[in-house]
């Protein structure tokens, strides 16, 4: 595949991550007083649907721009997404009509989030993250779980607490213990941490009871979004055991602005890596259902440059979305329309492919010196982490926006 021109100019740019060829879903808003409408990227500049749709030029059979979200859209079903974008296409194609009254420039408005979340299920599905997790908390002959190579594991999140790229984020306060303590103490987190993840968009449902192949959960998938699991390390080592995280990941879950879709990444699809058990056949992948996407997290002190640093690629994972979403159905949980499904920290094998502050600082005891000389265990008040992604083509790329969020300091707590 190679880059297909628009007569959006800036869609045609070498360093653009919005080409003819990504076309991704988000939600935008002006003024204040103007209604958020959906739109999608091209370029530098984003399409108006709900403006387009009202003047007949997008018709899905029924209106789904009339509101701020996506979720309309999912609940069309396959058939209505590959319209959509086989409709986009042809719109922006090189030699087609320009529609300029249709396009603002993504610097002028502001992002919101792109779709309700109905649930919020985060998975542990990378390997060198759970060794490497592991061998800190539990030790290396523990490291992993006895089910690790078996069902990819996860733990119930908060849809409540996902948020849209650019929202500041109150440092949590909670329970931690020191290890020679007798009593824990209550306040701000002192280790707190970014996961570097990705999300994945549920686009279909099943009925309670019933279950979903990995295919069938494929299929479902809406899209994709870089998603970052805030984690507060002291207060997940004091809870975790036995029910898994709980206030630790509780507290914030920041997701990039623009859904990519599942269409936009199919030149990038590949398999997860080789077994080291087999599967059993209801989690067993039919074809390949990860992407190779490059990403890099980076940290900026308050007023100072960024520094990179980490970089790795989401084809490091040992579970894919699919086989997640299959598993997370065995049982006969019903999912839905709008459900958000994070990969799991991605780490490499590298110590500069680690996807956590704990993993790259091993626990706090190796400090990151950054390129403004500052050095760094955990996340410090009004720093700005940042992660980004890009799956790269031949002549073009397929990116989704930047999944930033600042740290504000801990509020005092409620009297
Ligand atoms: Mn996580």
């Amino acid at each position: 595949m190679t880059l297909r021109r628009s007569w959006v100019e800036s869609a045609n740019s070498a360093d653009t991550t919005f080409p003819l060829n990504n076309l991704p879903y988000g939600v935008f808003s002006t003024d204040p007083e103007t209604m958020p409408r959906c739109g999608v990227a091209i370029g530098g500049m984003i399409f108006d649907l709900h403006k387009a749709e009202g003047d007949g030029l997008i018709d899905l059979g029924t209106p789904v721009f009339d509101v701020p979200y996506w979720n309309g859209v999912m609940d069309l079903g396959p058939e209505a997404w590959a319209a959509l974008r086989a409709r986009l296409t042809e719109l922006f194609a090189e030699d087609a009509e320009a529609l300029p009254g249709y396009l603002l420039a993504q610097a002028n408005v502001t992002m919101l989030m792109p779709f309700k979340v109905a649930e919020f299920t985060d998975f542990y599905a990378g390997k060198h993250h759970a060794m490497n997790v592991g061998t800190m908390f539990r030790g290396p002959e523990n490291a992993l779980p006895p089910n690790w190579l078996h069902i990819p594991i996860g733990y119930n999140g908060r849809a409540s607490t996902v948020v849209v790229s650019g929202t500041d984020i109150v440092r949590p306060k909670g329970q931690t213990k020191a290890a020679d303590a007798e009593m824990p103490t209550f306040g701000p987190c002192k280790w707190l941490d970014i996961e570097l993840e990705m999300g994945a968009i549920i686009g279909g449902s099943n009925a309670i009871g019933d279950t979903v192949t990995v295919q069938q959960a494929d299929d479902m998938i809406f899209g994709y979004v870089l998603l970052n699991d805030w984690s507060a390390r002291d207060i997940q080592a004091w809870e975790y055991q036995p029910l898994g995280p709980f206030q630790a990941k509780a507290f914030a879950t920041t997701i990039s602005p623009w859904i990519v879709t599942k269409a936009a990444l199919e030149p990038f699809r590949t398999s997860t890596p080789a077994r080291e058990k087999e599967l059993l056949p209801h989690l067993v992948e039919p074809g390949p259902m990860l992407y190779d996407i490059d990403l890099a997290v980076t940290l900026a002190p308050k007023g100072k440059t960024a520094t990179t640093i980490a970089r790795t690629n989401y084809n490091q994972m040992y579970y894919s979305a699919a086989q997640q979403l299959a598993h997370h159905a065995t049982s006969g949980c019903a999912m839905n329309v709008g459900d958000l499904i994070g990969s799991g920290t991605i780490s490499g094998p590298e110590k500069s492919e680690r996807g956590s502050l704990l993993e790259l600082t091993w626990g706090g005891k190796e400090p990151l010196t950054l390129d403004t000389g500052d050095t760094r265990t955990f996340i410090e008040d009004d720093d700005t982490l940042t992660l980004t992604g890009a799956a790269k083509g031949d002549g073009y790329q397929i990116g989704f926006g930047a999944c930033t969020g600042t740290i504000r300091e801990a509020k005092p707590f409620a009297k």
